[in-house]
Parts: structure tokens; sequence; C-alpha cells
């Protein structure tokens, strides 16, 4: 929530816009609020940009490796996570995880921070299109230079308003190795969008050196060009992350894609909202 050290006094005006107090976003909550926090971005094209982050709650998708899985892994859900068997590990309680938060209280939180790069992250922040183009336009109105990243898993198609709000989109098609089906990981449409649109970057999470040909596929599919694809070794410890990208450095070598590590967990390890 707001840090006055980076108050920057710019906070909309409700009464001059077209936003009402029953707009609401559903945010991930952490620690008791909506998680909206000032970090650098740990993954992919913006690798190291000072960013702030807010991140929806809710996924169609249930990776079993997803380190968010607060925001979709839902008590008397049956999906799998590679978390079941540690001790203490349970599904999440819905009402306890969700915030319905105001799009003013989420535009004030974002403005109070000293940074205009913000990535809308989740979850799945597709799902909620038409409330964060109402977030990016009420930004836009209170001050100049914001530009606007979104983390999706490829499966939605932007609607011209989002389209046009966004800036950037980081794109991450889940392979096999997340455990979804084919049929709900793989939407034809919204790749063949992304796969054209000259604001995509495409990330893959990449877990063993089996999942290569499944990546290739989809590159040569969607005829993705190879310099806006990036692979990131899956894992969420360091000494993890440190095994994978010896090999995967030299997958990236040899197919000119770019590699991308994972910052965060570098710097932080699985701690959250930082
Ligand atoms: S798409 Fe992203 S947020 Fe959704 S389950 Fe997979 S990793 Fe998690």
């Amino acid at each position: 929530m707001p840090n006055s050290r980076y108050f920057c006094g710019k906070i909309p005006d409700l009464s001059q816009r077209s936003i009402s107090r029953s707009d609401v976003l559903q945010l991930a909550r952490l620690r008791g609020a909506p998680e909206i926090f000032h970090s650098i971005q740990g993954e992919g094209k913006s690798i190291g940009v000072p960013s702030v982050f807010v991140r929806t709650s809710l996924c169609n998708l249930h990776c079993i490796w997803c380190d968010t899985d607060y925001t979709w892994n839902w008590e008397g859900t049956r999906f799998p996570h590679v978390h079941d068997t540690q001790p203490g590990y349970r599904k999440f309680s819905k009402k306890d995880w969700i915030d319905q938060c105001s799009i003013l209280s989420v535009a004030q939180t974002v403005a109070s921070f000293h940074c205009r790069n913000v990535i809308l992250t989740g979850g799945e922040p597709m799902l909620q299109q038409s409330a964060l183009v109402k977030l990016m336009e009420l930004l836009r109105q209170s001050s100049q230079g914001y530009h606007f990243e979104v983390e999706t898993n490829g499966t939605l198609v932007p609607s011209p308003e989002f389209d046009a709000a966004i800036d950037q989109y980081n794109v991450s098609p889940k392979l096999d190795n997340s455990g979804n089906p084919l049929k709900l990981r793989h939407k034809p449409a919204a790749l063949r969008f992304f796969a054209t649109s000259p604001k995509a970057f495409f990330k893959f999470v990449v877990a063993a050196q089996s999942d290569l040909e499944e990546v290739l596929h989809l590159i040569h599919q969607n005829q993705i060009p190879a310099e806006n694809v990036w692979l990131m070794p899956e894992g969420s410890t360091a000494a993890v992350l440190s095994q994978r990208r010896k090999w995967l450095v030299e997958i990236c070598k040899r197919n000119n894609f770019r590699y991308t590590d994972r910052l965060h967990v570098q710097i932080w390890g699985a701690k959250k909202g930082v």
C-alpha cells in the first residue's frame, strides 16, 4: 500500500472521471492487503526495470508449479500442485485471498509510487480487461508517462480497448510441463493475435530439455520471430535455476532466442510481494 517515501501527490479526482465507486478489480490479497508493490521486473524483456506490480486474482489455468497459486488454487477444487505433498500446504480460501478493490483506490495506490512502469500481473489479468482499461485510463489522465505491461498466459484475445491501452504484452504460453490439458492452454486465435502484435514478446517456461520440441513447434506454427522469444528456466529456488540455466543458455544460443533468468528468485527466493 502507499509508501509515503514515494508519494507523488497525483491522486486522480473521481469527480472528473468516468469511473464510479462500483467499478471493481479483483486483486490478490497478500498479508491482509491488495497486492500492489514497487519492485523491479524479474523476468523477460523488461528485466531489471523498476516497476509497480498490480496482481489480479483468478486464473483460467492451473499450472502445477505456479508460484502464485493463491490466485486460483481454491479449497474444494481438485487441481494438483507440486506443493501438495509439502507438510502444511493447503488450498486457499477464496474469500480470504481476494480483495474487491475500487478502481479508484488501486489507481491511488499505483500513483503514490514514483514509478511509471506498471505491470499488470496475476493470476491471469486479462480475465478483467474492462476494469483494467479503466485503471489505465484513470492513471493516464492523472499523469503523463505511464507505460503498461501485462503478463498473460496467451489464451485470451484482447478487446480493441485493452489492446489500445496496453503498451507491452509479456506472453507466456504454457507447455505440457504445466499440467494443463492442451485444450485449455492452447488457444490458436489468441496465439495468432499475439504472434502478429508488435507489442508482444514471448516467454516460455522450460523445465527440461525435452520441452524444446514443443516450444519450437509453437514458434514455427505461429511464425513467431526468434528475437521475440525468451526462454526461462522453471524453478523457485536459486539452486534449481542455476542448474537449469547451464543447458538452457546453450539452447538459446543455438536457436537465437533470448535467455531470461528469474531475478526476483535470485534476490528474494520464494518471498511474495517484493
Ligand atoms: S497461467 Fe500463470 S497464474 Fe495461471 S496457473 Fe499458470 S503460472 Fe499460475
